[in-house]
């Protein structure tokens, strides 16, 4: 090693010297001895290896406390925060699929740091159920005789297959053995389940004599999957649900379907059933997930018969994938929403996917508006027509009109100014289109225009 590595090396500050420099130092003297020693052994030991690199670095103590102020922000910030969502995409499952409502938000502030009445009956004074709280709000929304609440919807499958027809056979159509992404396939799940997978059908044409042949006495269900995420055209067959439900009613079989997003409304796009239409039209069990169009908490809905509901709720993977708190809390908040009426005002994803192309328009002018004074400096700032997706893997077949603010800068590319605005404290998430950044409205709360446009001065002017 030669002796300008070493010299170096000797004066490299000691790890009590530096401590005592940052409790000096108002902002560090917040942590505590045993955090600031650790974090600065590491700089101090990645310094070390640095100089044994020949590389050549500061060894100021200013610059070390800098760096421990930098490891100490990673330490400090919360990892999983906020972001702007700039994609059009509503149920962006990558950022979190659905916002919650003002009353979903309630329902958990208000228990969050208290204790509650989560499996306490409170008229009894005894052990309560959790699933209890939603139930009657099920009820009264889709005709549900009964209900129950898991984890998300892939558990939903998995407990009421494992409950309903483990190792018996379960009818499934060729053309609905889907895969969700994020690896939920539905041979897979039946898998898990132990349930034994009997397709019938072919991809594009199942017939209701298709069910009717597999039915043997091993035959504990029939399963229906809603391809909530690629369409099947052309020349295509699946029997009506009700004479599918008529077929299940005389073999004595429950009629199980697993909706995907589920709606509890009808929709003014796409040909999404509600699930009341499901149930009326004699499915005997539905799942959906509750953060998909009901616009809620990550949550797996089973709605329908009480003789097939009651067994889900005592079965050993019940325990498993069980609902949390707070998800529960905001369930029933959202539930609320649609009771009291105003669900396409007062639920996020629904006013979203619901706001009329004036709407759009007006929220873009918003933004082109708090953007102008850029214009001066050379940027190229336009609204434009775009087409958002609804997401979260359903209406494959839907593209909804929205509008855009396309953004240019004068002296930076589309690609470096979408990473700064991606990875700002809060992020931005926008996409490209012909070289320019492009701003869909579609998910834009009215507080992130001020937020969009205080990024781009900020972008401008350092
Ligand atoms: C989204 C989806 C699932 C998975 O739901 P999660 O709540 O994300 O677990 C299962 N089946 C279908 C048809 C879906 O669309």
């Amino acid at each position: 090693m030669n002796s300008e590595i070493n010299d170096k090396l000797r004066l490299l500050p000691s790890i009590d010297a530096l401590l005592i420099a940052a409790f000096s130092c108002g902002e560090l003297s917040k942590y505590s001895a045993k955090l600031l020693t650790a974090v600065l052994r590491e700089v101090v030991a990645k310094a070390r290896q640095d100089i044994q690199n020949g590389e050549n670095i500061s060894i100021s103590k200013e610059d070390f406390l800098n760096k421990a102020r930098c490891r100490l922000d990673k330490i400090i910030n919360l990892n999983l925060h906020r972001v702007i969502n700039a994609t059009g995409v509503v149920l962006h499952t990558n950022l979190g699929r659905a916002p919650l409502s003002k009353r979903a938000r309630q329902a958990v502030r208000g228990i969050i740091s208290n204790y509650s009445s989560l499996e306490y009956n409170i008229a009894d004074g005894q052990r309560g159920s959790r699933h209890a709280h939603v139930a009657d709000a099920f009820r009264q929304l889709t005709g549900a005789e009964d209900a129950l609440v898991v984890n998300n919807n892939a558990a939903a499958i998995l407990l009421i297959m494992s409950s309903l027809a483990k190792e018996k056979e379960v009818i499934v159509s060729r053309g609905e053995l889907v895969e969700i992404g994020g690896s939920f396939r539905i041979p897979d799940v039946l898998k898990e389940s132990g349930a034994h997978l009997v397709e019938v059908g072919t991809t594009n044409r199942t017939h209701l004599s298709d069910y009717e042949k597999a039915i043997t006495p091993r035959t504990a269900a029939i399963l229906k999957v809603h391809t909530s995420n690629y369409r099947i055209i052309g020349f295509t067959n699946c029997p009506p649900i009700d004479q599918l439900a008529k077929l299940a009613r005389e073999h004595n079989l429950p009629l199980v379907e697993d909706l995907g997003s589920g709606t509890l409304i009808p929709l003014e796009f796409g040909d999404e059933p509600t699930v009341k239409g499901r149930l009326e039209s004699g499915v005997d069990v539905v799942a959906f997930s509750g953060d998909k169009l009901l616009g809620s908490a990550q949550a797996g809905i089973i709605l329908g018969l009480a003789k097939y509901i009651a067994p889900l709720k005592t079965h050993p993977l019940a325990r498993a994938v069980r609902i949390d708190k707070l998800s529960l809390a905001a369930l029933e908040g959202t539930l609320k929403d649609y009771q009291l009426g105003y669900p396409l005002l007062d639920v996020p994803v629904l006013h979203m996917l619901h706001q009329s192309k004036d709407e759009l328009h007006d929220k873009a002018r918003g933004l082109t508006a708090a953007l102008m004074p850029l214009e001066k400096e050379g940027w190229g700032i336009e609204i434009i027509p775009v087409h958002s997706m609804p997401g979260g893997g359903s209406f494959p077949a839907v593209a909804l009109e929205s509008f855009g603010v396309a953004v240019i800068s004068p002296l930076e590319s589309a690609a470096s100014l979408e990473k700064k605005l991606r990875n700002r404290c809060l992020p931005i998430i926008t996409r490209i289109e012909d070289n320019k950044i492009v701003i869909d409205v579609r998910c834009l709360f009215n507080s992130d225009i001020e937020e969009i446009a205080k990024a781009f001065f900020e972008l401008a002017h350092h």
